[in-house]
């Protein structure tokens, strides 16, 4: 005899078990080993709100929060400073590699601190004998074109006028002083204005720049009107609460010289750290990681990776702020065929984010992101953030020029631990010596592949499709946030299933005899 419609509900809790499995009897069972992301699949939970509800918010480190979990790895075919600019903007972070000079590397950094901010505490100044050829050449050097121009070219000088692009654009004599081109009726804020009265100056005034000057009219620091319009272009930023300043992290190694380069990076203005080994748990990486927390209390560190708990343990107790799980899931990453290391990523995400997360560290899974799937199953998993490298290679924000081969428009995408990466680096730069290869070793041991990717256009679509995609992810599972996706795992109300082989097959496109795969307009 069939039940009544009505009795559905309640006859549902007449079952001892809920459908699916929890988190736990996914990972533990005993048939499968390791599982990575394609090994199982999230079951749909109950939506009552809209995709666009799901808030993203996650933190990166102990003390560092993002709008958004995504982080672009430290490799020199992924990160330099235009990606971190813009993995900034759009609410997540980028890791700059350090396969230069620590000069080089330190430079980035400045870069991208300096691309937005609030308040500029120390703005380019110039004083009223610089020729109009000489404020022309800074536009290339320093792309902005707009100087306070004090009495003595300093921050600090008095304030006696201003010089921007519209004042030496047609004036042809180059040798003409600047006080004869700059504006010197200026509209002005008084030190100790906040940052939203002088916005509102500046708004009022319709002015691009506005100066801020003490009692005595010297000049303190300036405001400029394009740092509001990135803000209401980009909601989500990733920036410093007061500076307004980009968030940036840049990676080093554990050799004694790594000291000397992170001390460079933090001038720069370093907001987070990521000492990258390929195998975390080493007496060196301990060193460096004690002596970083003395040396620069402020300063966020992340170590790793790592893929077990012990060798969290060890990072954890020695001053981590997070940690980053993977080894040898990398898609151009063969450390497991040759060094016979490494854990498969899926279980290594849960074991080390379970016991990490006791501890207040948060995680990020790094390697093998392949899409939007694997992404929602790394933070289901207990991660707090993705790192990517292969996802993010061949969009015009990573280094690198553009080639064609075969009809297709490709750039370059290789390991930090491939021939390639290695014969790049310079006696000062270490990215892959110190990650994979030890300066005493006679023969180079590739962990790493070099490759080519198709190009993906800019960041600037991509990272919101991946947005946009997580939100409606999360929906599906019926989580309002990556918390509560969370704690729903913890709590064994959002259930798992395996995925055999056959399920794989069922659930990639079937029977068609050709198509295209566009992932996002
Ligand atoms: P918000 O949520 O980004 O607006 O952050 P706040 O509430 O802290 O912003 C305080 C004021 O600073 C508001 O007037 C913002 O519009 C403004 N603001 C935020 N980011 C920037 C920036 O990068 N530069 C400038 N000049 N103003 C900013
Ligand atoms: P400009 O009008 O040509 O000077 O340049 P924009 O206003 O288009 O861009 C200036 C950008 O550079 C803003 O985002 C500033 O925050 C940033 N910036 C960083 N340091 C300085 C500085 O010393 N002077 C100026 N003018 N801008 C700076
Ligand atoms: P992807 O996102 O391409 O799957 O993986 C990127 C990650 O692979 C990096 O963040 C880094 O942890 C790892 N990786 C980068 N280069 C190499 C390499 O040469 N060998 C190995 N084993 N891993 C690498």
């Amino acid at each position: 005899m069939s039940l009544s419609a009505s009795q559905a509900l309640a006859h549902l809790k007449t079952y001892s078990k809920k459908d699916g499995l929890s988190v736990r009897q996914l990972i533990d069972s005993s048939n499968f080993g390791g599982l990575t992301y394609n090994d199982f699949l999230i079951l749909p939970g109950f939506i009552n709100f809209p995709s666009s509800a799901v808030s993203l918010d996650v933190n990166l480190t102990k003390k560092i929060t993002l709008k958004s979990p995504f982080v672009s790895s430290p490799m020199d075919t992924v990160t330099e400073e235009n990606m971190a600019i813009h993995m900034a903007l759009l609410g997540g972070i980028g890791i700059i590699h350090h396969n230069c000079s620590p000069d080089e590397q330190a430079e980035m950094v400045r870069k991208v601190k300096k691309y937005e901010n609030g308040f500029i505490n120390d703005p380019v100044v110039i004083s009223p004998d610089v020729t109009v050829g000489e404020v022309k050449a800074f536009k290339s050097q320093l792309g902005f074109t707009s100087f306070p121009v004090t009495d003595n070219g300093k921050v600090g000088g008095k304030l006696v006028g201003i010089v921007t692009s519209r004042d030496v654009q047609f004036h042809d004599d180059n040798s003409s002083k600047v006080s004869e081109v700059m504006t010197t009726t200026l509209t002005t804020g008084k030190e100790g204005i906040s940052l939203t009265e002088g916005n509102e100056l500046l708004r009022s005034s319709k002015k691009g720049k506005l100066p801020i000057v003490d009692n005595d009219g010297k000049l303190v620091s300036l405001i400029s009107l394009t740092d509001l319009q990135k803000n209401q272009e980009y909601p989500n930023a990733s920036k410093s609460f007061h500076s307004k300043q980009l968030l940036c992290g840049a990676s080093i190694g554990t050799m004694p010289a790594d000291r000397e380069r992170l001390q460079k990076l933090v001038d720069a203005g370093l907001d987070v750290v990521v000492v990258d080994s390929s195998n975390g748990s080493s007496i060196f990486q301990v060193d460096i990681l004690k002596w970083i927390k003395e040396t620069f209390p402020e300063l966020q560190v992340i170590a790793g990776n790592v893929v077990t708990r012990e060798q969290a343990a060890l990072l954890i107790d020695a001053g981590a702020d997070g940690l980053r799980i993977g080894m040898g899931s990398g898609s151009i990453c063969i450390t497991q065929e040759v060094m016979a290391c490494g854990r498969p990523q899926g279980t290594a995400v849960f074991n080390v984010a379970e016991f990490a997360n006791q501890f207040g560290v948060p995680c990020i899974a790094d390697g093998g992101i392949g899409n939007i799937g694997h992404i929602t199953k790394a933070l289901a998993l207990g991660a707090s953030c993705v790192m990517m490298g292969g996802l993010l290679a061949g969009t015009s924000e990573t280094p690198g020029d553009y080639y064609y081969r075969d009809g297709k428009r490709l750039k370059t995408y290789r390991g930090m631990g491939s021939v390639d990466a290695k014969e790049q680096t310079t006696s000062n730069a270490n990215a892959s010596t110190s990650r994979y290869f030890s300066e005493s070793d006679k023969v180079f041991v590739a962990q790493g592949v070099s490759g080519s990717v198709v190009d993906k256009g800019s960041i600037s679509k991509f990272v919101p499709y991946l947005f946009n995609g997580l939100q409606h992810s999360l929906q599906d599972i019926g989580a309002q946030s990556i918390d509560e996706l969370k704690a729903k795992v913890i709590s064994e109300d959002i259930r798992f299933e395996f995925r055999t082989a056959s399920a794989q097959l069922e659930g990639g496109i079937t029977g068609l005899h050709s198509y295209e795969k566009r992932l996002h307009n």
